[in-house]
């Protein structure tokens, strides 16, 4: 198994009562799969998968990568790790402005520069060539529409080949039609490069194209009705 979460809490302190978001998310999933992961505003989806991606930490239960508990980690190989092995897509792009299509697509790579920049460049090409912007390299995010941003932002996230995939609503912001294709793009390139995938979306016409669905109920995961 690959990424395991064992009983996983979240805790949020307030004023008052402490606010319990996530109350034991227990998940397998295995190099290759992919998981939609559905629920209601405020449920915790983006909480669960700030945990996953190492972004955040649970107040108490585990999360394992191959075998390894990432939070064991100091910081700056936590954050070493995070930039390797997990790539993240938002529901904004999160693209620089001032930088080209292929620049952002190397973004990940100047924060552990180390000497093969030719090849990650051929790399980052094939892959904007893949998402369908061959012809918009040195464009700016600008000069996109909002689902060719969103593609832009796949690319980025599959830079370092990462084991784990993670998308927060990445159509959230996109007509349907655009916000398919983004997605059909993230299953395709899942299959392709054998990553863990897991995509939460409010659209269950999305969520029907991922072999597992799985939704956010009072702090748990259960399966899609
Ligand atoms: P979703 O992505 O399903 O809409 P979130 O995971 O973003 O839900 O948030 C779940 C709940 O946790 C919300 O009620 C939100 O206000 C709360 N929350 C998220 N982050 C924090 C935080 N850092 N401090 C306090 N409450 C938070
Ligand atoms: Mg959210």
């Amino acid at each position: 198994m690959t990424l395991c979460a064992t009983e996983v809490c979240k805790t949020y302190p307030t004023r008052g009562e402490p606010l319990s978001i996530l109350r034991g998310v227990s998940l397998t999933l295995q190099r290759g799969e992919a998981l939609a992961v559905m629920g209601p505003s405020g449920s915790g989806k983006s909480t669960l998968l700030h945990i996953l991606g190492t972004l955040d930490r649970p107040t108490s239960g585990t999360v394992t990568l191959e075998q390894e508990d990432p939070f064991r980690l100091p910081e700056p190989q936590l954050a070493e790790f995070r930039n390797r092995r997990i790539g993240f897509v938002f529901q904004d792009h999160h693209l620089l402005p001032q930088c080209t299509v292929l620049e952002n697509v190397l973004i990940p790579t100047l924060v552990n520069r180390s000497g093969q920049i030719e090849a990650l460049e051929a790399w980052a090409r094939q892959l904007l060539e893949r998402v369908g912007l061959k012809e918009r390299m040195q464009h700016r995010p600008a000069e996109l529409s909002g689902g060719e941003r969103q593609r832009v932002a796949v690319a980025r996230a599959l830079i370092h080949q990462p084991l784990l995939l993670l998308a927060d609503e990445p159509t959230g912001n996109l007509d349907r039609k655009s916000a398919l294709a983004v997605a059909e793009l993230l299953l395709e390139l899942h299959r392709q490069q054998n990553t863990i995938l897991v995509v939460v979306t409010h659209s269950a016409e999305l969520a029907r194209l991922f072999p597992q669905r799985m939704e956010m109920i009072d702090g748990r995961l259960q399966p899609v009705a």
